[in-house]
């Protein structure tokens, strides 16, 4: 790749997502592709990034974590009721039968509750219902008709660079205005993963305008816990020169792959890190540097068993 800057549309190629998240034929060019939890890994903590995309080390989902891809699930399948039935309890009815498929497609998560103990599940369910109170607090989903929901959404930048994600929702006015909505679940301290969540808002914004021509009037985090709403607006200088930063924080993956150099970026996010262990800012150390075949450096890491929500 040559290192030229990325300045406007010219350089972008269009890979139109479809509702429901198929995707059209990428370019032969296109030589990676980046997600935003992993580029916002690189970002946080380049050997986190190693960590989860090259090495692929396995991580145990918290409860948090399981809470998060269960509540999403729940508000996903919410919106294939009609819309006078998206009530509190009708939320609340889905919950069980989320979790019960859940633990169909992933049975190991019954070992997040020591000796399937029944009370620890009831009070993981009744947990979940907890954070859809804090939905309802925020949002009337009787008032709204959902465009797309977990959709993954992709664009070719700086041609070899394919830049993906599945959106939480999508929300389409009648004059055409987008609005991305992502959903939070985390009890994490806010401010440690505000910065976090935003990238990775913009990173879709960036997608949608740079495949359907309209920068998104809004971008929305829905925090459940505390039942609060951020918005934030986007323009089109604000997109370009963030095109600009995901094709930099892309090469900046290329030269630490090729230099086999990911160093440890010790933060407050390090006590949500599954590889303290292997950490050398923990005492521990890496294992060797895995062997990589061509376009293999920045697979999209969406791969394991908790997803939507699970770690934003
Ligand atoms: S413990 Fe902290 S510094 Fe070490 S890999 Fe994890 S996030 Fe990075």
């Amino acid at each position: 790749m040559t290192a030229q800057p990325v300045t406007n549309q010219q350089t972008s190629r269009l890979v139109p997502a479809q509702p429901g998240g198929a995707v059209a034929a990428v370019p032969a060019t296109v030589r990676a592709s980046l997600s935003p939890s992993r580029a916002a890994d690189f970002k946080t903590c380049p050997l986190l990034y190693r960590f989860r995309s090259l090495d692929r080390l396995p991580e145990r989902p918290s409860v948090e974590q399981v809470r998060g891809t269960l509540v999403h699930a729940v508000l996903e399948r919410l919106f294939d009721l009609p819309a006078a039935q998206r009530t509190p309890q009708a939320a609340a009815d889905l919950v069980p039968g989320e979790w019960e498929r859940l633990l169909a497609e992933q049975p190991e998560l019954a070992e997040l509750f020591a000796g399937d103990d029944p009370a620890a599940v009831t009070g993981f369910v009744g947990s979940a219902t907890g954070l859809l109170d804090g939905y309802f607090a925020v949002e009337d989903p009787t008032r709204l008709e959902p465009a797309e929901r977990e959709s993954l959404v992709s664009a070719v930048v700086d041609d070899e660079l394919l830049i993906r994600g599945y959106l939480d929702r999508l929300d389409v006015a009648p004059d055409g205005a987008l609005r991305v909505v992502d959903y939070k679940t985390g009890g994490a301290p806010r401010e440690a993963f505000e910065a976090r969540a935003l990238f990775q808002l913009k990173f879709y914004a960036l997608v949608l305008w740079r495949t359907r021509g309209v920068v998104p009037r809004v971008l929305r985090l829905l925090y459940l816990k505390d039942a609060e709403v951020c918005d934030y607006s986007p323009d089109e200088e604000e997109l370009q020169r963030f095109e600009r930063t995901v094709v930099a924080l892309w090469r900046a993956i290329e030269r630490a792959t090729a230099d086999r150099d990911f160093r440890p970026r010790p933060s407050r996010l390090c006590d949500w890190c599954n590889h303290q262990a292997l950490c050398p800012s923990f005492g521990g150390t890496p294992p060797p540097f895995p062997e990589l075949v061509p376009g293999d450096v920045t697979r999209d890491a969406r791969q394991g068993a908790v997803v939507p929500g699970a770690d934003e």
